[in-house]
């Protein structure tokens, strides 16, 4: 069976990550999106389960105390968190796992999963980033700045990721995002079993050679 990847995405607020995730995972069945854990309130059509899990902090510290969450961060005043039991059991079934998380979880990630693949959705533009958080709806304008704001923040980080994506047409960049993974799917640093049983078999193939070289 396939190994499954554990496929870090990060982004600016407002690139459109969430929108990219959801049709990934719609359009191929090899992913698996992890829901993770928030102390922020619920956005309007947001339900608890689905977009996130919503927790009182007392909970979410309670997690982080227990060992639940693989890395968790403070962002904007609330706690973000990856849930640890659903990651390691999709990727023990051999899904593509994707976290959709800020750059100093992907940080802590990469940190416990080397082989982790880490890529960053980009926006066509500044003045495009901010005309889709205005236009989402979701936020005030004193939240807006102060994503904005983060983002430039988050701008000093981008080359720690692997890969940039550029979100102007959806579908495209979906198929970009899509064709990346199944690339990083023949790196050797991540086929390092298969690499050591090629070799395995290979200095058995050896003893074979000398053999029939002594018989010639
Ligand atoms: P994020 O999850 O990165 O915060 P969202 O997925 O919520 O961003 O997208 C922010 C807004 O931008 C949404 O209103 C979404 O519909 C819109 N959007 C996403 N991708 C595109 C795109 N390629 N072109 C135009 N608008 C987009
Ligand atoms: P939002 O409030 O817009 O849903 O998310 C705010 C930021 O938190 C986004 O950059 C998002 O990627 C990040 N985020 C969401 N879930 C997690 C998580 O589990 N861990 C970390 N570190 N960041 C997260």
């Amino acid at each position: 069976m396939r190994k499954g990847i554990l496929i870090v995405v990060s982004g600016f607020s407002g690139a459109g990550k969430g929108t990219l995730m959801k049709r990934l995972v719609r359009e191929y069945d090899n992913y698996a999106l992890s829901i993770s854990a928030t102390t922020r309130a619920p956005r309007p059509g947001e339900e608890d389960g689905r977009e996130y899990f919503f927790l009182p902090k007392e909970e979410f510290e309670r997690k982080i105390a227990t060992g639940g969450l693989i890395e968790y961060a403070c962002y904007c005043d609330h706690y973000y968190g990856t849930p640890r039991a659903y990651v390691e059991k999709q990727l023990a079934d051999g899904k593509d796992v994707i976290l959709e998380i800020e750059i100093q979880g992907a940080l802590k990630v990469r940190k416990q999963y080397p082989d982790a693949l880490l890529l960053f959705v980009m926006p066509p533009s500044a003045g495009e980033l901010r005309r889709r958080l205005e236009g989402r709806g979701t936020e005030t304008r004193e939240v807006i700045d102060k994503r904005m704001r983060r983002a430039m923040e988050e701008a000093e980080g981008i080359e720690e990721y692997e890969y940039i994506v550029v979100n102007d047409d959806l579908e495209a960049c979906v198929r970009e995002l899509h064709s990346i993974i199944a690339a990083a799917h023949n790196t050797p640093l991540r086929n390092k079993d298969f690499i050591d049983k090629m070799r395995k078999e290979l200095e058995g193939e050896k003893n074979v050679t000398s053999i029939l070289c002594r018989t010639n």
